[in-house]
């Protein structure tokens, strides 16, 4: 299957020149879906993985079903000041500003083995980001997951060379 073919890009979103990945078209596809969190567990295979963790919100609609398929839970990556217990945060910088990820304290024991998983990556950002909060409780980074890639950003550069998988390149 060709995921591409499900994935609509939409131009100038959210601000003029950027052609935005919308997932929206592939998640209201049941059987398309399903096929796209089978096809990321395949490619994690073998991986050693006690736990999921993905950054809101997208990263809920990928990385809380493939938890399942995997057997194990998930672990909810919030921008500052959602999560209700206490949390480690992380900073890091938007086009425009700065933003603030955070993470339950107790979400990771340390020694855990976390796969990270995303809708897409693109300069690597937000995973980096995600990266300092599961370091930050003492977790080990399992490897990441992604529906899309926009290779272009080399976004994987950023991610100390951790194993990553997607399934569809731009
Ligand atoms: P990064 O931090 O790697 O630059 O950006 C990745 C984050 O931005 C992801 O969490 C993703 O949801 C969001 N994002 C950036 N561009 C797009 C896009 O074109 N389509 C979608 N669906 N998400 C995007």
């Amino acid at each position: 299957m060709d995921f591409k073919d499900y994935i609509r890009v939409i131009p100038d979103f959210p601000q003029p020149g950027i052609r935005f990945k919308d997932i929206t078209t592939l998640l209201n596809n049941g059987k398309v879906y399903q096929a796209a969190i089978d096809a990321l567990k395949e490619r994690v295979q073998g991986w050693d993985i006690d736990v999921v963790a993905g950054p809101e919100a997208r990263g809920f609609v990928v990385g809380a079903p493939l938890a399942l398929a995997l057997g194990v839970g998930f672990v909810p990556i919030r921008k500052s000041g959602k999560l209700p217990g206490e949390t480690v945060e992380a900073g890091y910088d938007l086009e425009y500003g700065k933003d603030k990820l955070a993470v339950h304290k107790d979400a990771i024991l340390p020694g855990q083995k976390v796969l990270i998983a995303d809708d897409l990556l693109a300069t690597g950002g937000t995973i980096a980001t995600t990266i300092n909060l599961l370091n930050q409780l003492g977790g080990e980074i399992a490897g990441a997951a992604f529906l899309i890639e926009l290779g272009y950003l080399n976004g994987r550069e950023k991610l100390n060379g951790i194993d990553v998988v997607s399934l569809v390149t731009y």
